[in-house]
């Protein structure tokens, strides 16, 4: 099986891989030729974080041009209804919340580029982006990109992503009260998501091709002293059934192969946890990344290493990873470049 990198369904991403125009109708899309080249402020992404950042930085009068990605507005495009950003108590589709953060930050003077960075150049003042085969010149560029999840690639899962399969039990366990669940994985945020959905779920099933974990060792022995966590390992998922709602999943041996049949295990909801992949790639190496390809942030701000360089979101932070942390680094960001620039122009004049 390949793992495919595609948004997750839900929390905080932009998917800067996608090659059609955004389809969406929740999602005004903005006339390009608009846009100007040459801008005080980019910014990279168009989920929580670079919206976010637009929202604040067009309030200070920046006119950011934010180059969003042909399917703006990242990962709560795919999700139905969220539930734990404050401020809607009755909860609110993704979309909606995506298209009033993009109206938000369009009121104030953000101008929308719906297509994706192809790469960029941070070596010299103005720092350029090309995107589209266009150039975008700018003194100072917010980062806010987000990061992928990994999916296990199969059509299935892909069918029933946001009817019973997600990659976010903080987001979408609430659901699952009273139901059996499955969890694929064996690293921490596997274990991390078995646990947590121990809260809702009746019965968790922890799935993991190998017969031992890549987890920490405290997360392992919670797994396994937790009377709700059954262990199915050296087993992979071949298939989500279900028509309407993800019903059961079958498994296979993976120590045997393919020799075993395949097993059937009934279960409401499938929780993929096999990683994230950071969004980095059309930065080219232009800053350092962590071990596992994360950004990161120079000291406690969200500075990078590179003068006016700043960083929001999921593609810095593989910690919490939720819409609403992610909106706080780009309204962090924001204000680090809008104060960077305003001491820019203080030693100008
Ligand atoms: P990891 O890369 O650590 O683990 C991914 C897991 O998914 C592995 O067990 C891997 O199996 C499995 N996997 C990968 N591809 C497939 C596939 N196609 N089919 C089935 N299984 C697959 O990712 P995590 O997101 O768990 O963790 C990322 C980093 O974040 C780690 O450093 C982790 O420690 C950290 N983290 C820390 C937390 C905390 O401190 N509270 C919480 C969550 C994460 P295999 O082992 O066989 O390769």
């Amino acid at each position: 099986m390949n793992n495919a990198e595609t948004p997750k369904g839900f929390g905080l991403t932009i998917d800067f891989g996608a090659v059609a125009p955004a389809a969406d109708p929740a999602v005004a899309t903005t006339k390009v030729p608009t846009a100007p080249t040459e801008t005080r402020l980019l910014i990279l992404g168009s989920g929580p974080a670079g919206l976010t950042a637009a929202i604040y930085a067009a309030r200070a009068a920046l006119a950011p041009v934010v180059i969003g990605g042909y399917a703006p507005g990242g990962q709560l495009m795919l999700t139905s209804e969220v539930e734990n950003f404050p401020g809607f108590p009755e909860g609110i589709d993704g979309p909606v919340l995506m298209a009033n953060m993009r109206a938000q930050a369009e009121r104030f003077g953000s101008i929308m580029v719906d297509q994706d960075v192809d790469r960029v150049d941070l070596s010299a003042q103005p720092y350029r982006v090309w995107s589209a085969g266009r150039e975008f010149r700018a003194e100072a560029v917010i980062i806010a990109t987000g990061a992928s999840a990994l999916w296990l690639g199969l059509e299935s899962e892909t069918r029933l992503r946001g009817r019973g399969v997600s990659a976010c039990a903080t987001c979408d366990g609430f659901f699952f009260k009273g139901q059996e669940v499955v969890v694929v994985g064996g690293g921490d945020t596997a274990l991390e998501e078995a646990l947590f959905l121990t809260r809702f779920a009746t019965k968790v099933h922890l799935v993991h091709r190998r017969d031992n974990f890549r987890a920490s060792k405290i997360m392992i022995s919670r797994v396994q002293a937790h009377p709700s966590i059954e262990l199915h390992m050296n087993r992979e998922v071949i298939e989500v059934l279900g028509e309407k709602s993800t019903e059961a999943v079958m498994l296979r041996d993976t120590a045997s192969g393919a020799t075993s049949a395949p097993e059937r295990l009934a279960a409401g909801g499938l929780f993929v946890a096999i990683g994230y992949k950071p969004n980095t790639a059309m930065l080219g190496g232009a800053l350092p990344v962590d071990a596992a390809g994360y950004l990161q942030l120079e000291s406690e701000t969200t500075a990078s290493q590179i003068d006016g360089v700043f960083i929001a979101g999921d593609v810095h932070d593989h910690r919490y990873r939720q819409a609403v942390t992610a909106a706080g680094d780009g309204c962090r960001a924001a204000l680090d470049a809008e104060r960077w620039l305003a001491e820019r122009d203080a030693t100008k004049s």
